[in-house]
């Protein structure tokens, strides 16, 4: 039987002595070698095979112990893939399989084995390997090699302390590619991505498509955050170049996510998680790439929870609508409320919409409130006098919705209002979405007879031209321009002069938000508006409050406050910057002192957090968080800001310290006069750079990145 088995080709038999030497090999074998059989036997038997070292990188599932090691320890060889040495033509594998043997007294005489040609079954467990590990439409690896290749790495670098980068670059609009152009353009489009990042990255990176729209670069030793930047910068403006696939043009947006080991993760899974986590930041904010920081991790957690709770405070009935007046402007007569949201949370005390409408938006929840909203008010405004309009707001996303039309249909049948006193608000983040289907639902809810107004108008994407088109009754002026306007910042006055005017070219009112001051109403009132909103008459209130009110009979609301803005502390309503780390939040600024100020919109900053307030224009303050009330924020300010002369308070100088120290004078803190330190520092051209350069303050390592 063995004679035939031997004879058959099928496999074959061998056998070593004690110091390895092949001492027999089955006569069918030697068809495959290039030697004759007298020099085969008596030599070593590693000899058969190419060196270890030599065996060539095998993939994964081939690793394997070597061959030498094995012998050389007199262990059971269990069937080891090694390659045939100098084999004329192609590689030729063989599989072989032996026991060492011992002699009565235990000592070891040798190896009895068996072996086989293995060339064939090797070629198709490898070409199953590639196929596990590779992307078949760009040949790039995939998610599950990239894994692989992370996780080596990064063992390997632990102990060298040697740090390893990943980018994750996700494709937006990629899905729209796909359906509108077919999945053929879309797969020649991601081969065209590929080659784009293989051109950038080179031979020193590891690249993966890492998901139906996501690919991945493993930068091992890079953990130079300017070098990052830059790279991810190239990969975005070389990725959002136009494509052409199947005959037409495609573009396509991206955001980048960047994490780096060991200080982000240590293995695989955390590094990835880490580029994941800033990578959907960036989708979601204007930067479009992001470093993973511990904050964006803190902040996506505490924005989790909210999120979460958001969902039983529907349930629970926890949301609650006030109104704000909207009174004519001459007689103070009440015309419209504003509905706005309160969330009085059991636990964590009054949670501003400012907070939790954004959260609402990201995660699609606000079509669920805007009907509870909706739904609410008009039912509520039913228990209202005469014709009294109620205003609600209206989220871009929800307006986008698909059932939209219907819900508000929905809503005034089921409660029977009158469509007229409904108005809705829009901000004008509606107009950078589809024009034609904006347009159509425009039209849709004028036929339902409800009114529209553009609210917050100024502060977003608005083009003049855009209001041609769009049937709007109302326009509101935004706080930020009413606010002030009759102090600090005479552009405001001249902007709410010509909104006026030309809405009323247009046959639409107006409203100014936020009057405050006696003082900004007569400036608001002098240019002309017809409906005014703000403290001055009323912030929101319950409907309760409301009710009681009606019941005297009294529609109006008198002007009540301050003659003009206190200067030592300014009620304000408007977005600034908050740098903390890497990162610039958008933060409402809700009062303003010389020595402080109170931020809303970020959860559970630590008290003693350093952080910069970045007022606009270049103005940064340095301040330290002294109280912090869930989404509230008291912050101290390291110098006090002075008086512009006109209450309008800011900082003592738009020169940022850490620029001064960019010019190469390291500061310990802010020197009288920045600006002439600066200069005499003979960089003077840097001053130029400083309000690009304010946003990229790095307060942990007081540095500048971008200068
Ligand atoms: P908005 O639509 O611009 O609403 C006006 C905001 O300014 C309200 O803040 C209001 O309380 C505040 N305000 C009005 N007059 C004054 C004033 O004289 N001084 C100051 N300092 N503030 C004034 P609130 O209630 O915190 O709402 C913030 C934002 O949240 C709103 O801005 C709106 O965008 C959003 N929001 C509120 N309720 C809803 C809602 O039901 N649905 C949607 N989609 N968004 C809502
Ligand atoms: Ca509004
Ligand atoms: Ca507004």
């Amino acid at each position: 039987m063995l004679e035939s088995f031997e004879s058959s080709g099928l496999g074959w038999f061998w056998a070593t002595d004690a110091s390895g030497k092949l001492t027999y090999l089955s006569d069918s074998a030697f068809e495959q070698l290039s030697w004759d059989k007298d020099s085969v036997l008596g030599a070593p038997i590693v000899d058969l095979f190419l060196p270890d070292e030599a065996q060539g990188a095998q993939g994964k599932l081939a690793v394997q112990r070597p061959l030498t090691f094995v012998i050389g320890s007199h262990n059971a060889i269990t069937n080891l893939t090694v390659r045939l040495a100098d084999t004329p033509g192609e590689a030729v594998w063989w599989e072989i399989a032996g026991q060492p043997k011992f002699d009565g007294r235990g000592k070891f005489v040798g190896y009895r084995g068996s072996a086989r040609d293995a060339t064939e079954s090797r070629a198709q467990s490898q070409e199953a390997l590639r196929l596990a590990q590779f992307d078949p439409v760009t040949g790039l690896c995939n998610r599950v090699r990239m894994h692989d290749r992370l996780t080596e790495a990064l063992a390997g670098f632990r102990n060298a302390k040697r740090s390893c980068s990943v980018i994750l670059l996700g494709l937006d609009r990629f899905r729209q590619v796909n359906e509108t152009l077919g999945r053929a353009a879309g797969d020649e489009l991601l081969r065209q991505v590929a080659a784009r990042l293989k051109s950038i990255a080179g031979y020193a990176a590891e690249i993966a498509r890492q998901g139906d729209n996501e690919f991945m670069l493993m930068l091992p030793d890079i953990d130079d955050r300017g070098e990052l930047g830059e790279t991810a910068e190239r990969i975005l403006q070389l990725v959002t170049q136009p494509y052409s696939a199947h005959g037409t043009r495609a573009i396509i947006g991206a955001s980048i996510g960047i994490a780096t080991a060991p200080y982000d993760g240590v293995d695989a899974g955390e590094l990835i998680k880490a580029a994941d986590l800033a990578q959907s930041v960036a989708r979601s904010s204007i930067a479009h790439y992001r470093f993973y920081s511990s904050e964006l991790r803190d902040d996506a957690r505490r924005r989790q929870v909210i999120e979460e709770e958001l969902h039983d405070a529907i349930a629970r009935k926890q949301l609650v609508m006030h109104y704000q007046p909207i009174v004519d402007a001459t007689t103070h007569r009440v015309k419209c409320f504003e509905a706005l949201m309160r969330w009085p949370h059991p636990d964590r005390g009054d949670i501003s919409p400012g907070l939790f409408i954004p959260i609402a938006e990201e995660t699609g929840l606000i079509v669920e409130l805007g009907n509870w909203a909706l739904e609410q008010v008009c039912m509520q405004a039913l228990e209202w006098p005469g014709d009294i309009r109620v205003a609600v707001n209206v989220s871009a996303i929800q307006f986008m919705d698909e059932g939209f039309v219907d819900l508000v249909d929905h809503a005034l049948r089921k409660s029977g209002i009158q469509p007229s006193r409904i108005e809705l608000e829009i901000t004008e983040s509606v107009f950078m979405a589809d024009q034609v289907k904006t347009q159509e639902i425009f039209g849709k809810l004028k036929s339902l007879g409800v009114r529209l107004a553009l609210d917050d108008f100024g502060t977003g994407y608005s083009s003049l031209s855009y209001l041609r088109h769009a049937p709007f009754d109302k326009i509101k002026i935004d706080q930020s321009f009413v606010r002030g306007s009759s102090t600090r910042d005479k552009h405001n006055a001249a902007i709410i002069s010509s909104v006026v005017s030309l809405a009323s070219a247009l046959g639409m009112e107006t409203v100014a938000e936020g009057v405050e001051t006696k003082e900004e109403l007569e400036l608001v009132t002098g240019h002309g508006a017809s409906h005014l909103q703000g403290r001055l008459f009323s912030l929101a209130v319950s409907q309760e409050d409301l009710l009681a009110k009606f019941e005297s009979g009294d529609l109006t609301f008198e002007p009540k406050g301050p003659s003009r803005s206190r200067a030592d502390r300014r009620t304000e309503y408007r977005r600034v910057g908050l740098v903390h780390g890497d990162h610039r939040y958008s933060v409402v600024l809700r009062n303003l002192s010389k020595s402080g100020a109170l931020v809303d919109g970020l959860l559970e900053v630590p008290v003693g957090t350093d952080v910069v307030l970045d007022l606009g224009g270049g103005q940064l303050a340095v301040a330290t968080v002294r109280r912090s009330n869930d989404s509230r924020q008291g912050l101290e300010f390291e110098t006090e800001l002075i008086s512009d002369g006109a209450d309008g308070l800011c900082t003592r100088h738009r020169v940022s310290p850490y620029l001064i120290e960019a010019a190469g004078r390291p500061l310990a803190s802010l020197p009288d006069d920045p600006y002439a330190a600066l200069q005499s520092s003979g960089v003077p051209d840097l001053v130029q750079f400083a309000p690009k350069a304010f946003t990229e303050v790095d307060i942990k390592h007081r540095r500048v990145n971008a200068a």
